[in-house]
């Protein structure tokens, strides 16, 4: 186990960066470049401690978890025995090709920016028919019985398109999909994406991400739907990444790091 001070007791949920390389170039990517890539007795002491404190719920992601050069399911794995829900926030590529090889994954999160193809694409670069692929991957964790959640980053180009996706979604549960919820992230003007040129124009007024917000909580999906103003400064999850072997804590660090 990996010593840290107790984190507070609020914090039940632990999104763990495992690498920080991705495959694709989202605009609005929050992501940084220049932390670690976890070894695996890294990553298996901070699932150790996480489950030490009141965290009951792990998402993996990076940058892309399924790139982690070693054994996403075997962490996944070690996770569950300590007794934590297992979370991977992917991209859905890497997933869509080899389903089976995530089985000790309880939920996908998957990016869904729009209902148009072209207007998700535009924000989600970097794979020719991204749209399409999370679509399939969809279709794929229905038949299969998965749980899913679903993550929109609200920015100018998509935040009209919000009651659009609320309509996809009820789709999706008329054929059965397990949904767990809904996250609406405001876009914010941090990491390798959203910090660069387009920061001025993907930000959206805030009068237009809470209206968004509030008509997507009014849509009655029958599951919780977030508001995430400021991922970073959430009251429940907590964020852990390691910089030259060492555990780096909170959203805050994050944010100041300005990497
Ligand atoms: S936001 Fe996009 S580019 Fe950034 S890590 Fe996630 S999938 Fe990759």
């Amino acid at each position: 186990m990996i010593p840290h001070p107790d984190l507070p007791d609020h914090k039940s949920v632990a999104a763990c960066f495992l690498l920080p390389a991705c495959d694709i170039r989202c605009t609005f990517c929050i992501s940084h470049d220049d932390f670690d890539v976890a070894t695996p007795a890294l990553a298996q002491g901070l699932m150790e401690f996480l489950a030490s404190q009141k965290i009951t719920s792990v998402v993996l992601g990076g940058g892309e978890p399924t790139l982690w050069p070693h054994d996403v399911n075997a962490l996944a794995q070690h996770a569950s025995k300590l007794g934590l829900v297992t979370q991977l926030n992917t991209h859905g590529a890497g997933v869509r090709e080899n389903l089976h090889k995530y089985s000790n994954i309880d939920r996908f999160i998957l990016p869904v920016e729009s209902s148009r193809p072209d207007v998700h694409d535009n924000l989600r670069r970097g794979l020719v028919g991204h749209h399409a692929m999370v679509m399939e991957l969809v279709d794929e964790l229905i038949r299969e019985g998965r749980e899913m959640t679903f993550a929109t980053v609200v920015t100018s180009e998509n935040c009209a398109d919000v009651p659009l996706i609320a309509q996809w979604i009820k789709s999706v549960l008329a054929r059965g999909a397990r949904v767990h919820s809904w996250h609406l992230y405001n876009f914010l003007p941090e990491g390798r994406g959203g910090a660069r040129k387009l920061a001025e124009h993907l930000a959206t007024p805030r009068e237009a991400y809470l209206e968004a917000c509030a008509l997507a909580k009014g849509a009655g999906l029958g599951f919780p739907v977030y508001r995430r103003e400021n991922m970073l400064k959430s009251s429940s999850v907590e964020f852990f990444w390691f910089e030259e072997g060492l555990l780096r804590v909170g959203g805050d660090a994050l944010a100041r790091s300005g990497k």
